[in-house]
């Protein structure tokens, strides 16, 4: 069977969560902190959070960067309905802006008309998602979110080890906190880094990481500088800051328990040590597709070959969509679908959204079919995969 995506453990990556097995510490130990720093030393950002899954992840920031009742939050269609449904954990709504027709990314231009047919101040933040692993240029986003105010949480799930070039020629690595205040992964195995369940928020925000920290456990701080009761409750007298017992701490706000395990984030850092190898695997994957399908009378649209792709996905827009994808299960070939749109998922549909609200994402799921796509499918397999699809429309 050959799937849309799969994990790849090695021998090593066995190594390390077994040796992280026998430490001393299963959660909320120090190889968590070690997976955060080398994590943002890959992605080239100041601060990592790891949570235990990408929903987790998205849940956290939102709040945050303070959603609630009255937040007005605006995402792509194309995307895993997790990215919208953070917004509604805390409240606030959901407007989809439609995508564009090349880069199957949030259409800017049109992103703005939305915006701008809204009254001032209706927004709060935008949620870009870097889909199939393409970046979205934030540089420009970012100039359209500063001109109304509006934060920025960059849903990278689908690119760790993607980027775009800025408007000064310098790579801006997806994640990395320099147009976003805040980004996230997910550790999912069919992501580029798998730990079983898993996520990262990343920031260059001091306050914002340390927001996040106390809110992945349950709101609770250790931290003496942070405390706020001043009274000592055993027998009432005044304390300084400093003279708390050894056991205090304070639950300072509603937090959730989204914590990582130690194990789990040895695997991380055996994993990330093959990040860019899978990249390359996955970019030589890409460009044999690519060049397969040139002008093929079939395909309408393809991801194409583009720098900075990080190809956790490869699309194709075909012609019968459905006889494609059931012929290719019949030789035992699991292609996906991303995504059926999210606005027509019945939970967004009750809440006002319909068929024809959001058009060019429409025509795009019309058509379109995620091939095999991870670093351990072999030439032989590509090569099978290519000639069925090949062979159906002969
Ligand atoms: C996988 C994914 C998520 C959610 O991550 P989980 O770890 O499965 O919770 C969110 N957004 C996108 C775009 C994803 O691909």
């Amino acid at each position: 069977m050959i799937p849309y995506g799969k994990q790849n453990i090695t021998e090593e990556d066995i190594k390390a969560v077994t040796e992280a097995l026998k430490g001393d510490f299963l959660t909320q130990g120090p190889t968590i902190l070690a997976f955060e720093k080398a994590f943002s030393d890959y992605i080239g950002c100041k601060y990592s959070v790891a949570v235990s899954n990408g929903t987790a992840a998205l849940h956290l920031s939102a709040l945050a960067l303070g959603v609630n009742e009255n937040s007005k939050v605006l995402t792509t269609p194309l995307t895993f309905a997790a990215s919208a449904n953070c917004i509604r954990y805390c409240g606030g709504q959901i407007v989809f802006s439609d995508i564009d027709e090349d880069t199957y990314l949030i259409d800017i231009p049109q992103l703005q008309k939305v915006i701008e047919s809204h009254p001032k101040g209706t927004f709060s933040g935008i949620i870009p998602v870097d889909f199939a692993g393409r970046a979205v240029n934030l540089e420009a986003l970012k100039d359209l979110a500063d001109q109304h105010n509006l934060w920025i949480l960059e849903d990278a799930c689908h690119a760790p080890g993607g980027y775009f070039i800025d408007s000064k020629g310098i790579k801006q690595n997806c994640g990395n906190g320099k147009y976003a205040d805040l980004a996230i992964f997910s550790f999912h195995p069919v992501k580029h880094i798998a730990t079983g369940e898993g996520g990262m928020i990343t920031t260059n925000d001091e306050k914002l990481y340390q927001k996040l920290l106390t809110l992945r456990t349950h709101g609770i701080t250790r931290d003496k500088e942070l405390f706020e009761n001043t009274v000592d409750f055993a027998n009432g007298t005044e304390k300084n800051q400093g003279d708390y017992p050894g056991w205090y701490m304070e639950m300072k706000e509603l937090g959730y328990n989204y914590r990582f395990t130690d194990f789990q984030a040895a695997l991380g850092i055996s994993q990330l040590k093959r990040a860019n190898q899978g990249i390359e695997r996955r970019t030589a994957i890409a460009v044999k597709y690519y060049e397969s399908f040139i002008g093929e009378d079939f395909i309408k649209n393809q991801s194409g070959v583009v720098e900075g792709h990080a190809y956790h996905l490869y699309v194709i827009k075909v012609k019968d969509r459905l006889g494609l994808y059931n012929y290719l299960r019949e030789q035992n070939i699991f292609a996906q679908i991303h995504y059926i749109p999210c606005h027509l998922m019945p939970y967004y549909k009750q809440l006002g959204w319909k068929t024809g609200d959001l058009p060019v994402a429409e025509a795009y799921y019309k058509d379109c079919i995620s091939l095999p796509m991870y670093p351990t499918l072999t030439e032989e397999e590509q090569d099978f995969v290519i000639r069925m699809i090949k062979e159906y429309y002969v």
